[in-house]
């Protein structure tokens, strides 16, 4: 049990048991004064590090102009610079907005979208996607049995295809794996949900929950020719992988392709609780007036927070620090991957960076000696626990990078055999 358990649901499982008491850049402190390097980001949140001092600044001054503006009340005066901001930032045919909260109301508010769109009932997601605890992103949902189990049935109209799994495949088979499992997509569309009943298909660039594993280009790709020739909308959830977490803006621009809509959360606002979704203003127009809505979507405070967020991300030269630190990162581990034969894979995009071991015990022990040995918070990620994940801030340094790297490294060590 969390030492700090009093009057709290215990429906939240504990990654540490820190009580912590302020944050500042990659750093919390504990109320004793101890200093932890957060390799979490409060899982991929705090994009500009704790309390960036331009966010601070942004959320204190609109906390004393307004908190709550009520969008269908009035119209504050900073939805539409975000929205206008948004527009310039997502990728090409994007450039109308509708604010949420969390990331899993934004993906339920896609499928929404798509629907009253297409008129047609269903989506298609893939094994090991995460997409949120409501119950139809529950449905959505396979990266492990633990966010569903106890809350079936889950909303039907919910079909999965299969994601490729590359590990251990040789590279001259990789293509292989690859169409078979477009030619498993093209057998659900034949098979389980016509296209004439599918509304969208909604993909992770970059799988998250289900273990830090970017989609193969040639998957990626394969996918979106299906979805244009069948007409069915391509969603690209971005809650994680989103404003510069792969070291670029959006995971898309990695593979070049465009989708119709995009789900955005987490990295947002460095920590406020805002999220968007973004389409083409012909396709939010098929989204009738009413029909969709929520108190407290487009947050006064989450767009300041929004907006001084992105400034700091189109700083000249960010996402450039995001990409070197990620290369460091990805070598690093790399390095301590060649001295044991227990991980077995390191990959990912930017600072978005999965070490997957043979056992997943062995994940909890390193996770366990980092935190205690070397002060450093991190997750795990995969159906099985098998995947350390690392997700600093994106402003983290060379400095940084390396203490964990070393802290990693004796982990390793500490725990081999
Ligand atoms: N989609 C993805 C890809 C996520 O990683 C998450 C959260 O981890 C969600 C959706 C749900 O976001 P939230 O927890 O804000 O509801």
């Amino acid at each position: 049990m969390h030492p700090m358990a009093g009057h709290l649901a215990p429906v939240w499982f504990s990654v540490t048991d820190l009580e912590v008491v302020s944050g500042r850049g990659s750093w919390v402190t504990t109320a004793d004064g101890t200093e932890y390097l957060d390799c979490s980001s409060g899982i991929a949140v705090t994009s500009t590090g704790h309390c960036h001092p331009k966010v601070v600044a942004a959320i204190q001054a609109q906390a004393a102009r307004f908190i709550h503006a009520q969008v269908n009340v009035y119209r504050h005066d900073l939805l539409q610079p975000l929205a206008d901001r948004l527009a310039e930032l997502t990728p090409a045919g994007i450039d109308t907005f509708f604010f949420a909260n969390s990331g899993a109301e934004a993906t339920e508010a896609a499928v929404k979208l798509a629907k009253q769109a297409t008129g047609r009932p269903n989506v298609i997601v893939f094994s090991g996607s995460f997409h949120g605890r409501t119950h139809l992103t529950m449905a959505m949902t396979t990266s492990k049995t633990g966010y569903r189990a106890g809350y079936q049935p889950l909303p039907a109209g919910v079909f999965v295809a299969p994601f490729p799994d590359l590990v251990g495949v040789p590279a001259e088979e990789h293509d292989a794996v690859v169409d078979r499992c477009l030619a498993a997509f093209d057998h659900l569309l034949a098979s389980q949900t016509a296209p004439s009943e599918t509304a969208a298909v909604v993909l992770e660039p970059q799988l998250g929950e289900g273990g830090y594993v970017p989609s193969p280009p040639r998957f990626l790709h394969g996918i979106v020719e299906r979805c244009r020739h069948h007409g069915l909308l391509f969603v690209a959830d971005e809650v994680q992988t989103g404003f510069g977490r792969t070291g670029r803006m959006f995971a898309v621009e990695h593979y070049g392709v465009e989708p119709d809509v995009i789900v955005m959360a987490k990295g947002i606002a460095s920590g406020f609780p805002i999220s968007a979704i973004g389409a083409s203003a012909e396709l939010m127009a098929r989204w009738p007036t009413g029909s969709h809505g929520g108190t407290y979507g487009g947050n006064a405070i989450g767009c300041a927070a929004a907006l001084a967020t992105i400034e700091v991300l189109t700083e000249p030269g960010f996402l450039d620090h995001v990409v070197e630190r990620g290369r460091q990162l990805t070598a690093g581990l790399r390095e301590v991957m060649a001295d044991d034969p227990g991980i077995v894979d390191v990959r990912g995009l930017g600072l978005m960076v999965g070490v997957q071991f043979a056992v997943p015990a062995r994940v909890a022990a390193v996770q366990q000696h980092m935190l205690r040995e070397g002060r450093v918070i991190t997750m795990n990620a995969g159906t099985t626990g098998a995947v350390l994940r690392w997700m600093p801030p994106l402003t983290v340094s060379e400095a940084e990078i390396g203490l964990a790297l070393a802290a990693f490294g004796a982990a390793v060590k500490a725990t081999a055999g």
